[in-house]
Formats: C-alpha cells, sequence, structure tokens
C-alpha cells in the first residue's frame, strides 16, 4: 500500500537530512559553548525588521529555514548551560534528555491516559516513584511530572483547598523569600491578594515559626480559614531553607496543609548532606521540586509529589464523556487526572533515559559538584579583603557583595559601587549572574549547580569580581 503524500510530507531522505544536520548543530555548539559569551540578547526593533513579516506563501528548504534560525534567532538568549552562567537559576541539561525530548515528539506521544501511552504512562510512575524515595515518602504518595515550578505550585494549592473543603475565605502562608509562583498559584487557586500571608524571616532569611503562629491565630479570630502553610527548601535569593520540622509540627497541630517549594533545593537529597540539610521535607503534604534545575534535565520538567496521592486526584480528576473510553481501570492512573494538563508531554521520558545511562552515581557527584563549589567559593568571599557574604551560602547560591574592608561605607554607597561592578561583569563577558535584594540590602548573587561549572570558572568570575570591585570603590 502506498503512502498517501500531501505537501505537509518530506522525504526520507529529506527527513534525515534534516535531523542530521540539527544534531551537528547541538554537538558543535555544545563543544564550543565554553568559548563563547554566557549571554546574548537583543533588542526588539532590529529583531522585528528581520521578522516580523506575514507567514509565507511558498515554503524553502527545510535546511535553510534551520540555519536561519541557528543563525539569527537561538544565539540571542542566556546560554544557561554555560559553565559560567550564574544567574536567577541555570542548569545545564544532559545530551541523553534532550534527545528524550527528541524523540517523544517523533512517537508524537501524548502521556495524557495509559490508554493512549501506557508505555510513559509507566515511565512516569517510575520517575515519581523514584522522587518519592528521595524525598522519604512513604508508599502511599504519588505525583505527577509539570511543566515546571509554577504549574506544581498551583497544583499543589488547588489540592490543599480542596483537601481543606474549598472554604469560602481561604488564606495562605509563605515567607517574605518565597518565590513570585506562589503567590501567583494562591491566586489562581482563589486566594484574595490580601489574604496571602508574608512571613517574615529571621537573618539568615528563614520563616519565623512565632510568626506564622501569630497570623493564623489572627485569622482564625476573624473567621479566615487557613489552607496552606508553603515552606522554601532553598529559597531562590539565598538557598535559605525554612524550619522544616517546626512547620511540620505546627500544621499538623492546626490542621493545615503544609506545602515545599523545593523547586530549586529538591535534588539535593540525593545527596547526603542534602538528605541531611533537608530533614523534615518528608513531613510536608506535598513537595514541588524542578529536574530542569539541578537534575540537569531540559525544560520543561517540573514535579509535584503529594504524601496521599487520593488528595491530587481528588483535587483533579473530573470525567468527560469523551474520554469514556480511557478508563483503563484500578492502578492504571490516567494523568490528565492529576494536574491541569490533558494533552502532555512524556516528560518522564528523559529523567529516566538519563539515569538509565549515566546511574545515579553520576548524578549524585554531580549535585554535589554544584554544593562544593559554593562551599569554595564561600571561602573565598570569607578570605576576601573587599567582597563580603550577604547571606550565609546555602545549597548551590552565594550571596554577596563588595565592601572593601578598610572603608567604611554605608548601604547606599555600597549599592552604587556594587550596581556599577555588575555592570561590568557584565559587559567584561566573561560570566553572567544577577543580583538580588536580601531586606533591602543589594546583593551580587551566583547560584552553582551547572555540573559543567568547575571551580576554575567560579574562581575566574571571583577574581573579576574582585578587580572591579577595587578599581570601582578607588574611584567612587
Ligand atoms: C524556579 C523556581 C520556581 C518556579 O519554577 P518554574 O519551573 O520556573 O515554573 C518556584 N520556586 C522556586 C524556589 C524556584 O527556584
Amino acid at each position: 500500500m502506498s503512502k498517501a503524500t500531501t505537501n505537509l510530507d518530506m522525504s526520507p531522505e529529506a527527513m534525515r537530512r534534516l535531523g542530521h544536520k540539527a544534531t551537528d548543530i547541538l554537538v558543535d555548539r555544545a563543544g564550543r559553548l565554553a568559548d563563547g559569551n554566557a549571554w546574548d540578547g537583543e533588542f526588539r526593533d532590529s529583531m522585528e525588521e528581520k521578522f516580523l513579516k506575514p507567514p509565507p506563501e511558498q515554503g524553502r528548504p527545510a535546511e535553510e529555514v534551520l540555519e536561519h534560525v541557528v543563525r539569527d534567532i537561538l544565539p540571542y538568549a542566556a546560554r544557561l548551560d554555560h559553565p559560567r552562567f550564574f544567574g536567577f537559576v541555570p542548569s545545564s541539561p544532559t545530551w541523553p534528555g534532550i534527545v528524550a525530548d527528541y524523540v517523544s515528539a517523533g512517537y508524537h506521544i501524548n502521556s495524557c491516559t495509559w490508554l493512549v501511552s501506557s508505555g510513559t504512562s509507566q515511565l512516569e510512575l517510575v520517575v515519581t516513584d523514584w522522587m518519592r524515595t528521595w524525598v522519604g515518602y512513604p508508599e502511599t504518595a504519588g505525583g505527577l511530572l509539570t511543566s515546571g515550578g509554577s504549574a506544581a505550585s498551583v497544583e499543589a494549592i488547588v489540592t490543599a483547598r480542596e483537601a481543606a473543603g474549598n472554604p469560602e475565605r481561604p488564606t495562605v502562608y509563605m515567607s517574605d523569600q518565597s518565590h513570585s509562583a506562589l503567590k501567583r498559584a494562591a491566586h489562581i487557586a482563589g486566594v484574595r491578594r490580601d489574604r496571602v500571608r508574608i512571613v517574615p524571616t529571621d537573618e539568615a532569611f528563614r520563616l519565623d515559626p512565632g510568626e506564622l503562629a501569630r497570623m493564623v491565630a489572627a485569622d482564625r479570630a476573624e473567621g479566615l480559614q487557613p489552607v496552606a502553610v508553603c515552606a522554601n527548601a532553598g529559597s531562590v535569593s539565598t538557598g535559605s531553607i525554612d524550619p522544616l520540622q517546626a512547620m511540620a509540627d505546627f500544621c499538623r497541630d492546626e490542621g493545615i496543609w503544609l506545602h515545599v517549594d523545593a523547586a530549586y533545593g529538591g535534588f539535593a537529597m540525593v545527596t547526603e548532606i542534602g538528605r541531611d540539610i533537608l530533614g523534615g521535607i518528608e513531613r510536608a503534604d506535598s513537595i514541588g521540586l524542578d529536574a530542569h534545575k539541578w537534575f540537569f534535565q531540559p525544560y520543561e520538567a517540573g514535579a509535584l509529589m503529594v504524601k496521599d496521592v487520593r488528595h491530587l486526584e481528588n483535587a483533579f480528576a473530573i470525567g468527560h464523556d469523551v474520554l469514556q473510553d480511557t478508563v483503563w481501570g484500578a492502578n492504571h492512573p490516567n494523568f490528565s487526572d492529576r494536574g491541569m494538563q490533558l494533552s502532555r508531554t512524556a516528560r518522564a521520558l528523559k529523567i529516566w533515559m538519563s539515569v538509565q545511562t549515566f546511574g545515579m552515581a553520576a548524578f549524585r557527584a554531580a549535585v554535589e559538584n554544584g554544593l562544593d563549589l559554593a562551599r569554595r567559593a564561600e571561602a573565598y568571599v570569607t578570605d576576601s579583603p573587599i567582597l563580603e557574604l550577604t547571606a550565609p551560602v546555602s545549597m548551590g547560591i552565594l550571596c554577596f557583595r563588595v565592601n572593601p574592608a578598610d572603608r567604611c561605607l554605608n548601604d547606599q554607597a555600597l549599592e552604587a559601587i556594587n550596581r556599577k561592578v555588575l555592570a561590568n561583569v557584565f559587559w567584561d563577558e566573561l560570566a553572567f549572574f544577577s543580583s538580588t535584594s536580601l531586606k533591602d540590602v543589594f546583593s551580587l548573587r551566583m547560584c552553582i549547580v551547572n555540573h559543567t561549572t568547575t571551580w576554575e570558572d567560579v574562581r575566574q568570575t571571583l577574581d573579576t569580581v574582585s578587580r572591579f570591585g577595587a578599581e570601582t570603590a578607588a574611584k567612587g
């Protein structure tokens, strides 16, 4: 039987040529990445001039289109996988993870239900079960893979709200260090903006449990209904870890859902140090994790784990006539019943393929590399006469600033100097990092979680900051 051809088909030769070309481009890029800049970008005007055009009526050769993209679009981006990209939360995906995304797109997998894709549904059970053991959850736990930490936060707070019986006047609690994604998640879940309570933190940026208790009591006295407390297990500014045991005690006594945002820090749990510093995380009702951060996967690879997975299905499973055939039966979960998405990519495949390829020992070593480099960077700053820490180093995050020990500069003067240093580092193009504001103190920040980053990369970057710092302070 001959295959019908339409104008959207390609010959096998043309398919191969395009695929091979893409592979060559990616492998070449990976080989040269460390030699180039960690960041590039372009203003909208100049981009628009090239691209703001109606869709062409006639096509052109696929390889030419690919070349166009590789020349004029993809380079204008942060190279989040560059060994000296330390801004925000970077990551470097493994090649098997990248190939997994390509292959599952090629198989056109829709990991919505068991009937539509039992193979990748089974893998999602496997991978979420690995995560269950990493975070120390019991057999009752389960979860799903999400687009990222933001989606996991929404699904967590909706689940908490439903577990609380979807009360009329819900409140949610989080620290002043919590990610904006959690605030947005609370709003989406129907919590009014003025009922998202921001709990102050101590000098190490950890939520103050006494303040939390006071706020919850005050809200209950007003007739409000607390549905969730959110804890940080690696806050995004400083990597701080909230007092998980105390918060778990409090939430147990009060009957409030405890959600832990471990989007960035959660995969530290594969190491011994991580299990030590995150002790108590296993007592949370739910945990959000991002494999596209410290587990070296391409975007999008988030996860939500729920200690009693039934809560997740209670919140999200809704029958639909057109899907009536997809109920395979007991113990054959439809992942679309656990979250917001029906059609969804096979995110488990990339995690599974990379772990199968390299083994957990390699992943553990890669996470430890980040922890270790952050500790060495901390020692560098502590020993430096012109740098100082602005927060205790926690996990892979270093917050610091230029503050020459022989000068007595106030915060305002220091902010001006450090902003200049940040700009100088940016234009110098050796490395990219970003800043944060720590209780109104302007702070430089490096997040060191890339498995390809070496001490040489970190040291060179800190040397550069020191040099610019000394120059700027001498002038100003
Ligand atoms: C990255 C991050 C988020 C948001 O996750 P996305 O995957 O970007 O949606 C939330 N919380 C923390 C602590 C994070 O690091």
